[in-house]
């Protein structure tokens, strides 16, 4: 057989001797090339020293290449079937952890206490279950984990959205919440062939570097990025009418004064703003409408 599970022979011989069968709910799709996996631990930036968080080991197709390459790997999965699975395929990687716990509940601060030592660099390196991408990414970034690096394959246009830059078309609410926390860049794009099986949208992986310090200042974040939401909720509109909109109020001259208090001409669209221009949009009507 194969050296590496990360290969069709290994994984169809694994998957067979379990009988396993994919769980699309689960969103399992899992990688069958071991290029790919060492392009992307090559791109987070992983060596010896480092601590690695996966997200959704599956059959431990990443997970054994992180052994090899980091220090420590401990991996969330949630599908129960896939436990005696890991054990097994695993077994001789004595620096990996798996925790039989879902993503969204885990207390993952906590678990890098309790893992990693506390000089040691910590990353997240996945191939992220697609269905809930960005509830996963926004759970990590807004909890401020102590991780010096998130690099994960999502869907294309996923990674597209979040890594955009003003004036592109995939920039919206979701590239500022992204990277109000972070420095996003999409480093690679994947074939469908490397996964089995193959899912039906386009692949990418996504880079993001935690900033030590937010971009710009706001006054409150939670109101920021609820004028943002707001300036994006209909695409084709200006400013001036999202927001008058958002502000559901009778009283429009007060949503336009504000505006121009603001010093941003109230005909532009939300996606030819800059985070530094949403934060003195919002931190203007925050001290004058709140
Ligand atoms: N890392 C493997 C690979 O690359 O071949 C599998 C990746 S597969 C795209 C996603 C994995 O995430 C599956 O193993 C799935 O069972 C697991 N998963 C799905 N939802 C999860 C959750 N809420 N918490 C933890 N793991 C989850």
């Amino acid at each position: 057989t194969d050296k590496w599970i990360a290969t069709p022979t290994r994984t169809k011989e694994i998957l067979e001797t379990h009988g396993f069968a994919f769980k699309k709910s689960l969103g399992q799709n899992f990688i069958v090339d071991v290029n790919i996996l060492n392009n992307i631990i090559r791109k987070a930036g992983i060596d010896k020293r480092a601590g690695v968080i996966e997200i959704g080991p599956g059959i431990g197709a990443l997970t054994e290449q992180l052994a090899i390459h980091a220090d420590k790997v401990v991996a969330y999965e949630i599908d129960q079937r896939l436990y005696p699975i890991l054990d097994e395929t695993l077994a001789s990687y004595s620096n990996v952890r798996i925790l039989q716990e879902d993503i969204l509940e885990a207390d993952a601060a906590r678990m890098i206490e309790t893992y990693f030592a506390s000089d040691q660099p910590v990353h997240v390196v996945s191939n992220l279950p697609y269905y809930i991408t960005t509830p996963i990414l926004m759970r990590l970034l807004r909890d401020q984990l102590p991780v010096t690096s998130l690099t994960v394959m999502i869907q294309k246009e996923v990674a597209d959205r979040m890594a955009a830059e003003p004036n592109q078309k995939s920039y919206g609410s979701l590239s500022i919440a992204v990277q109000y926390y972070t420095e996003a860049s999409v480093v690679m794009n994947v074939p469908k062939n490397v996964f089995m099986p193959p899912p039906n949208v386009g692949s990418s992986v996504l880079k993001l570097t935690r900033r030590e310090q937010a971009p710009v200042e706001v006054d409150n974040e939670a109101y920021f990025f609820t004028i943002v939401r707001a300036c994006f909720a209909q695409r084709r509109k200006t400013l001036r009418n999202n927001l008058i909109r958002h502000f559901n109020t009778t009283d429009k001259l007060q949503v336009v004064e504000t505006l121009e208090a603001s010093g941003i001409d109230e005909t532009r669209r939300g996606e030819t703003l800059t985070m530094a221009e949403f934060a003195v949009l919002s931190n203007t009507f925050y001290r004058l409408i709140e």
